[in-house]
């Protein structure tokens, strides 16, 4: 009773102690013991004064407790390094954001990334309870190595489960968290989709289809009924190399014309015929190409062209698939705002589901969904047994 509790409040749908009574169908006395020994592990509070001041029944108002434990999310991408503490809730602190080390290699990066975050949880009063990482490539289950990571050429098949637990183990998390503190690592499109069900715009959605264009490259992710679709080998969802134009760009799979390759920030850019300034982020760059859409002919074209192209993959993704609701993240999300009605015609043109207008394309709402997933990850333990907490 206590996890299916913590993670209603963690989720946000049960604001008070009587919707918590109802969502798990109790008397309200075991929810009262219930809310009290979240309480006392320390993670949610519990407000009984009347709401606004006024008179009347105590509300019991449930919130995630400010002052409660938090976790380490990182996140490695092709423009640098992303980590964070973050609380219950989704609530992740302001990330903070390096660059990425001079040597690329696996234990370069997992050892940069691993101390960036004990700096931050040597900061923060709050115990810190994991350390969870999101990659931009495949990450295989249950073994955890990376597969395909062409961003920086690791060999494939590095166990990067085992290199970042071993980094973060070295690593001085001070003495209020868990020591050895446990360490999680996926793929940063499958948890942006985790994230943007529990907290964003996949909200209620029981097939969600989420498509991102992050840095470089596109990756895809499914969540069916709450849980991420990661096929037999952690690998599902790989949408990055479905052909959407024979004759197009080269993609780093030796390929031509990929959804990586035709729909991510390069392809927006030679698509204008520009050159992105290789010392700034990529994606930034990228943004302010497509808002710049609205007033400049080169841009507009530019990305109805790669808007064509992602409307082309998004419809043979949701032919097979039949989501109910599709999310864009990254650069795809900006496409979709500067054309919205673009690429919801391509689609429904292209697509047997969307003809019928039964596949609504929404805009993520979390601005660091990759992190946010990667804290979700984190606390997977600690919701399915809340009493852990205590260690
Ligand atoms: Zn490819």
């Amino acid at each position: 009773m206590l996890g299916p509790a913590l993670q209603l409040i963690h989720t946000g749908q049960t604001p008070t102690r009587s919707a918590l009574t109802r969502a798990l169908d109790v008397t309200r006395a075991t929810a009262g013991a219930v809310t009290a020994e979240l309480e006392a592990l320390g993670l949610i509070t519990v407000d009984s004064r009347p709401a606004g001041g006024g008179r009347g029944r105590p509300s019991h108002r449930l919130a995630i407790d400010p002052a409660g434990p938090v976790v380490i999310a990182g996140q490695i991408h092709a423009d640098g390094l992303s980590v964070t503490l973050a609380g219950l809730g989704g609530l992740l602190d302001p990330p903070v954001h390096l660059p990425l080390p001079a040597a690329t290699d696996p234990v370069r990066m997992l050892r940069a990334v691993a101390e960036a975050g004990a700096e931050l949880a040597r900061g923060t009063a709050r115990r810190c309870l994991g350390a969870a990482l999101a990659l931009p490539n495949p990450v295989t289950e249950p073994d955890g190595t990376a597969l395909a990571a062409l961003h920086f050429a690791w060999p494939s098949g590095t166990p990067v489960a085992d290199l970042y637990d071993v980094e973060v183990g070295r690593a001085d998390h001070g003495p209020r968290a868990f020591d050895p503190l446990p360490t999680s690592i996926a793929n940063d499109a499958n948890l942006a989709a985790l994230a943007e069900y529990r907290h964003g715009a996949g909200r209620g959605a029981r097939h969600l289809l989420l498509v991102t264009s992050g840095h470089r490259g596109v990756g895809g992710a499914l969540v069916i009924d709450g849980r991420l679709h990661t096929g037999s080998a952690g690998l599902a969802l790989e949408v990055g190399h479905l052909t959407v134009d024979p004759q197009g760009r080269p993609c780093q799979c030796g390929n031509r014309g990929c959804l990586n390759s035709e729909t991510d920030p390069d392809a927006l850019f030679a698509a204008a015929g520009l050159t992105p300034d290789p010392d700034r982020p990529l994606l930034d760059q990228a943004r302010a190409l497509c808002r710049s859409a609205a007033e400049d002919e080169r841009a507009r074209a530019a990305v109805e062209h790669v808007i064509d192209r992602l409307g082309l993959g998004l419809a043979g993704v949701a032919n097979i698939l039949n989501p109910d609701r599709v999310v864009l993240s990254g650069l795809h999300l900006d496409l979709l705002e500067a054309a919205p009605d673009r690429l919801r015609a391509v689609v429904a043109e292209r697509s047997l589901w969307g003809r019928s207008g039964r596949v609504p394309i929404v805009g993520a709402e979390l601005a660091h969904s990759a992190l946010a997933g990667a804290a979700e990850m984190g606390w997977r333990p600690y919701l399915a047994d809340p009493q852990s907490v205590q260690g």
